[in-house]
């Protein structure tokens, strides 16, 4: 079933309209996806004119968007729409019908745009609504500086169809102008060359020459301001932020060479960073040319920048290759993992990298656990008909993709490997990729030209982890390992030697803290260390996690774990502290805190967690 849809659909070939005499027949491009309504076959959107005013005071974007379109003599073309207000819509400048279908609560509604034989362009009247979930409106109490509003989107996984009607999947890409003005206080930054500086009318033109896929289009609007890195490189931030951001990022420039020397040249211009108000729900999220990222990694050591070097790996993978459909979503986080490891290992050693891959193998670990009824969730390759993409966006694409990637890296060597991916990069930029067509090419490629035999489809296929994985190891952890076992026998713990210790060590061991762990010793710990007023939220984040889960709560715990709740909205961070609440029976304390921080939160992480504590509003 699996492999066969996609050869299918790539054998059949589809019959034009038939309004010309002579029926043209065109093969198929793009392959059957269950996330968007358009019909990309018959009508496709190439490039896109965005003109649109961010109305803070009414909270909606309202303006029009233009598409240049191709087709051959269809008589509709068909976008993705959800929660707009559509006006009017105009095809070559003369106004025109168009009706929405039947609302679909994952999906959305389908525009169906009437269309001419020779229609090049077509034009959209809209403004977006309370509803829209793309969209996060921060009061100015929600930001770093306090004094703004600030506006930030979130397109992926099918988002963007929120705030623009657009045709919204992966596999499609469009270059895109912009013109959005926004208050004239404020500054607005795109997934596309940016200013640098504040525009005195509020007004700002954007240019992306590079086709990305509609779930990379990004806007963000704020009092924000930019400090260069190096010529290719730099940050944005809220002016109080902008020094430390620039501190903890400094190393950009250096991660993007290694990621060149790696697999090849970078192929956006320029990459910088724009640091949001804690409310953003990801850690990062890879908007070519301008990644999006999280404040919970302004360490103040720089000890969390491995998701920079995560954002700027998806320039590649994701960005450049992209993922056809979200069932082949490890395409885009597993490869990106692997990167990211590779781009940690060129600048800060193996020791780090193997750290992080470590961590990474736990987590995947817990999740495969957290699926043992589902085992079918931990297949590579995903099945999301009927089910919100956002379902499969967990660690089995990002770290049993990695996992796979590795082993196969140490199974056919490094230096054969790295020259697969990087030819892979090469071939297939600014293209789409699916699961059945990539295993084709590792065949083809790498496997059949080295003569090595590998079980890719039980990786990909298949539930669990097989057993030829790699073996990770790391002498710093299971240092770690060793001084948790016996501060369990003897409740004293060295302290000398925790003293040169890395976030990575730190989290390790907290993260290992084991379930007999009495709440006594938990205090003796946290007398210790104080381990309850951490700065590093990641530090902190699983700390919680483990107090919650032992019943500690002494040393103001309680209190700060209500904080992190009403301020962060990372989606990974709060998901694990009400998941640990939830299972040690502190529903009722979850809920209670819940109300009160759901504002806070970005709709992406507020779906996941009313679904988590069934909260209905
Ligand atoms: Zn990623």
């Amino acid at each position: 079933m699996k492999n066969s849809i996609y050869l299918l659909l790539f054998s059949i070939l589809i019959l034009s309209s038939c309004t010309t005499k002579q029926k043209e027949e065109v093969s198929a491009k793009y392959v059957e996806e269950f996330h968007s309504f358009a019909q990309p076959n018959k009508a496709v959107i190439k490039h896109m004119d965005l003109d649109v005013i961010v109305d803070f005071d009414k909270q909606i974007i309202k303006g029009k968007v233009s598409y240049q379109i191709e087709h051959q003599e269809a008589n509709e073309i068909i976008l993705d729409s959800k929660f707009l207000n559509i006006e009017k819509v105009a095809i070559d400048g003369a106004p025109t019908t168009f009706h929405l279908g039947r609302m679909d609560q994952q999906l959305g509604q389908a525009l169906h745009i009437k269309l001419k034989p020779k229609t090049k362009a077509i034009t959209i009247y809209y403004e977006t609504t309370n509803q829209t979930e793309a969209l996060q409106w921060l009061s100015p109490q929600q930001t770093a500086d306090k004094t703004h509003p600030f506006l930030l989107t979130q397109g992926q996984a099918i988002l963007t169809r929120t705030w623009i009607p657009i045709q919204d999947s992966p596999q499609l890409r469009v270059t895109y102008n912009a013109k959005v003005q926004v208050p004239n206080a404020l500054m607005a930054v795109m997934s596309a060359e940016n200013p640098k500086e504040r525009a005195i009318d509020g007004i700002y033109n954007f240019k992306m020459r590079q086709a990305i896929s509609p779930y990379l289009i990004a806007l963000a609007v704020g009092d924000i301001a930019y400090k260069s890195i190096s010529p290719q490189t730099g940050v944005y931030a809220e002016k109080s932020m902008l020094e430390k951001v620039h501190y903890e990022f400094a190393d950009m420039d250096k991660m993007l060479k290694a990621a060149e020397n790696l697999y090849g040249t970078y192929a956006w211009d320029q990459f910088d960073v724009i640091v949001l108000p804690p409310s953003f729900p990801f850690g990062g999220m890879e908007n070519p040319r301008l990644t999006f990222a999280t404040p919970t990694v302004i360490a103040g050591d720089r000890s969390l920048t491995s998701l920079v070097a995560h954002e700027l790996a998806h320039s590649w993978s994701g960005n450049l290759v992209t993922n056809a459909t979200w069932d082949d979503f490890w395409l885009n986080e597993g490869f990106t993992v692997y990167f990211e490891m590779r781009i940690m290992e060129a600048l800060y050693g193996k020791d780090r990298a193997n750290m992080l891959a470590l961590i990474s193998q736990q987590d995947l670990a817990e999740e495969i656990e957290g699926f043992k009824e589902e085992p079918e969730k931990t297949h590579l390759k995903l099945n999301l008909k009927g089910h919100n993409p956002d379902d499969g966006m967990n660690s089995i694409a990002y770290d049993k993709g990695y996992l796979f990637l590795r082993t196969l890296e140490e199974k056919v060597g490094r230096e054969k490997f790295d020259q697969f991916l990087k030819t892979y990069f090469e071939k297939h930029a600014f293209s789409t990729m699916y699961t059945e067509k990539f295993i084709a090419y590792l065949n083809k490629e790498l496997l059949e030209k080295h003569q090595v035999t590998f079980n890719t489809e039980e990786w990909i296929y298949q539930a669990g982890i097989p057993s030829n994985k790699a073996i990770i190891e790391s002498d710093k952890f299971q240092i770690v390992e060793q001084m948790l076992v016996d501060f369990m026998k003897t409740n004293t713990i060295n302290e000398s030697l925790t003293k040169a210790w890395t976030t990575q060590e730190w989290v390790h061991f907290v993260r290992n803290i084991p379930k007999e762990m009495t709440t006594k010793q938990i205090a003796i710990l946290d007398k210790k260390f104080d381990l309850s007023h951490a700065k590093n939220s990641y530090i902190a984040m699983v700390w919680y996690d483990q107090c919650i889960r032992h019943n500690y709560h002494e040393n103001g715990i309680d209190q700060q774990i209500e904080t992190f709740l009403m301020t962060v909205g990372r989606r990974w961070y709060v998901s694990t502290i009400y998941t640990a609440l939830k299972e040690s029976e502190q529903q009722d304390k979850a809920l209670e805190i819940y109300k009160k921080a759901r504002p806070n939160y970005h709709m992406v992480t507020a779906n996941s967690i009313d679904k988590l504590l069934g909260y209905k509003g």
